[in-house]
């Protein structure tokens, strides 16, 4: 690890002043929250910041509803205690049940909301400074694709990147339709969460439209749609401490027996976490069986693209889908 200065913001307006944000690959101003993926990054020489800018005494640890009758989650809630908040538990079930299934208690309690959002690809190339690897290093080549990918992405994938993804938490809040709420040197802004990760393209050291300075300062949660039912299946190697191999969020109502709202993404496929709205226009309007549902999870993986060791996730990411459907209707 690189000798780094360290600081802490008191004020918002201080952190945007001094942050740079995540924009490059090796930034010299890294904000750190709870510290559990940054710090990693750090260890492996992957991050090698400057500055380092503690922001855990800035008042952005709040759970909060909205006049709108939804909930604000501060950036610094911790994860653990966003999943047990009882408006949470009854409201936004699948958020709970997202952050729930990743990491351990022990993770849980020092991840932040924010830095969730932000959490780097577990692509081993990635978090290995003696590969090439397109995102650490732009223009070095990329040693997962031909290399080993079992765990990497099939949607959204580039012939320079194909990193999954690796958040829970994510696919939920963009199932929800969250908005991250963001503060700058510029002001502050409100990004859905469908349009804040991009796709890798051309440029997979970018991976959300935070500009330089920007600190998300929350997520807003609309409010819950009544008589909606919520689900979050993640599939796995193991049953705990282990990323998704293929998830599915589901924000689902049914009346009389035909689908009036749904909402879907999809977790442990994506380069992003993947909403799929063409499984959403599928869906609408259709009676709940399982043909339906297998047509739906055949048009969100319509364009998936698979590595040469990842193909099982386009038929297991389908039944995933199917399966959390079918639960969100009983
Ligand atoms: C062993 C292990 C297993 C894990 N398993 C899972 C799993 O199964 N599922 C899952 O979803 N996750 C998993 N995680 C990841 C974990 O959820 C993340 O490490 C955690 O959410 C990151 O939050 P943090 O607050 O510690 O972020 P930090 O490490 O503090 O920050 C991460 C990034 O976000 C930036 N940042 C933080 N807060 C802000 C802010 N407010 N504004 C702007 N930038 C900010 C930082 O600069 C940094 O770039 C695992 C992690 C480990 C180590
Ligand atoms: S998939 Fe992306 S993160 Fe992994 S080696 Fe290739 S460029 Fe790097």
């Amino acid at each position: 690890m690189d000798a780094f200065k360290f600081s802490r913001a008191a004020t918002v307006d201080q952190a945007t002043v001094s942050g740079a944000g995540p924009v490059k690959p090796i930034a010299d101003v890294r904000f750190v929250a709870g510290g559990t993926n940054l710090i990693d990054m750090m260890k492996l020489n992957v991050e090698r910041p400057k500055v380092v800018v503690d922001i855990n005494g800035l008042p952005l640890d709040k759970v909060e509803a909205t006049p709108q009758g939804g909930l604000k989650l501060g950036a610094l809630t911790r994860n653990s205690d966003v999943a047990k908040h009882p408006v949470v538990v009854r409201d936004y079930a699948v958020l709970s049940e997202a952050i729930l299934s990743g990491a351990s208690p022990q993770l849980r309690n020092m991840a932040s909301t924010g830095g969730n959002l932000l959490q780097r690809t577990r692509c081993p190339y990635f978090r290995d400074t003696a590969h090439a690897c397109n995102k650490r290093e732009p223009g070095s080549g990329c040693s997962a694709i031909g290399g080993h990918n079992r765990m990497l992405a099939i949607l959204g994938t580039s012939k320079d990147c194909i990193a999954t993804n690796p958040s829970d938490q994510n696919v939920a809040l963009a199932a929800l339709e969250a908005m991250v709420e963001v503060q700058g040197p510029k002001g502050k802004r409100s990004v859905p969460m469908h349009e804040f990760h991009v796709v890798p393209g051309a440029t997979p050291h970018r991976e959300t439209v935070l500009g330089a300075g920007e600190i998300i300062t929350a997520v807003t949660l609309p409010a819950p749609l009544a008589g909606s039912k919520q689900v979050y299946l993640k599939l796995r190697d193991r049953a705990a401490y282990e990323f998704a191999l293929a998830s599915a969020a589901v924000v689902m109502k049914v009346d009389s027996g035909k689908v009036s709202h749904v909402r879907v993404a999809l977790g442990g496929v994506g380069t992003k976490p993947w909403r799929s709205f063409e499984a959403e226009h599928e869906l609408m309007g259709k009676s709940v069986d399982a043909a339906n549902f297998r047509k739906a999870a055949e048009v969100a993986l319509r364009d998936a693209k698979a590595s040469s060791e990842n193909g099982y996730k386009i038929e297991l990411s389908k039944r995933c889908l199917v399966r959390a459907l079918t639960m969100a209707s009983v």
